[in-house]
């Protein structure tokens, strides 16, 4: 049985809505991230991968020396699925009419070679990927997002179903992924004012301390600073002096609106901007191929 998804199709198009009427310079590179989510979201439904058992003694090692339970190339996949889905990521893009669409059709006729690319990709083996490239005539970095985003369901079904295994009574130190060691993509603040991490590239969520930088583990009160602007009281910029790093916060408390964790990311990049100018680089910078 998959865990139950968080989010739906219809989710994270309620969220594209209410950014776009918000912030219409964003609206065709939300309207293009939106399908692209909602198809995740619709594929995740779909996933069947097979069960990942660790065992007592490697959970009791992994929770005493604050160990990530599992490294990204040990992570499982549903291959069929997300070559289902890779077919429909190109689909979308073509339709879209994006850069990216010429190498979407390039991609979408050689669907079974991406596949082969699925395992090395996961294991950082980028010889092989960039070889896959060349192969199939496409850019490393555009072979590299269709993987990813073919990927990326089971990854997060993965994430979901490993978290059973996580230490209920984490101190909430940990700057980086409990689930697969990956650096946080962007915060968020609820109910209480409780912290939040997404992870880069499981999307696992996890709780952590409000005042302490994810990336250099900083408490100093008058290092960590926040960038905002009056207008948007609903995003911020945390920013460390100590290590020069910022990640950007939602604040769902004062948003009003539906959200979704990567469309937030994406739709907050004039905050990356500011952080930049301000001197600051980010822990995980947002790159889009479009
Ligand atoms: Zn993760
Ligand atoms: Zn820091």
């Amino acid at each position: 049985m998959n865990p139950p998804a968080e989010h739906t199709p219809e989710m994270v198009r309620q969220a594209a809505d209410a950014i776009t009427a918000a912030r219409p310079s964003y609206v065709e590179l939300i309207t293009f991230y939106a399908h692209i989510f909602a198809a995740q979201e619709d594929a995740r439904l779909r996933i069947r991968l097979p069960a990942i058992h660790l065992s007592d003694e490697l959970i009791r090692i992994k929770h005493r020396e604050k160990l990530p339970l599992v490294m990204t190339s040990e992570m499982v996949i549903d291959p069929q699925a997300s070559e289902n889905l890779l077919k429909e990521l190109c689909r979308i893009t073509a339709d879209c009419g994006s850069e990216l669409a010429g190498a979407a059709q390039v991609l979408c006729g050689q669907s079974s070679k991406a596949r082969a690319l699925f395992g090395p990709f996961l294991e950082a083996q980028e010889s092989d990927v960039l070889a896959g490239a060349e192969e199939m005539g496409v850019e490393p970095k555009t072979l590299a997002f269709f993987l990813y985003h073919s990927l990326r369901p089971s990854l997060c079904t993965c994430a979901a179903q490993l978290a059973e295994y996580l230490d209920p009574s984490s101190s909430g130190e940990q700057g980086y992924c409990p689930v697969c060691g990956s650096p946080p993509a962007i915060a968020w603040l609820e109910g209480e004012g409780q912290r939040y991490l997404f992870c880069s590239f499981c999307w696992h969520k996890w709780p952590v301390n409000r005042a302490q930088c994810p990336f250099c583990g900083s408490r100093e009160q008058q290092g960590l600073l926040y960038l905002y602007s009056e207008e948007e009281r609903e995003y911020r910029v945390d920013a460390c002096e100590s290590c020069r790093t910022y990640i950007k916060t939602v604040d769902t408390r004062v948003l009003g609106r539906p959200a979704y964790p990567p469309l937030e990311q994406i739709a907050s990049l004039h905050l990356d901007l500011k952080a930049v100018e301000a001197g600051y680089h980010a822990g995980v910078p947002t790159v889009l191929p479009v």
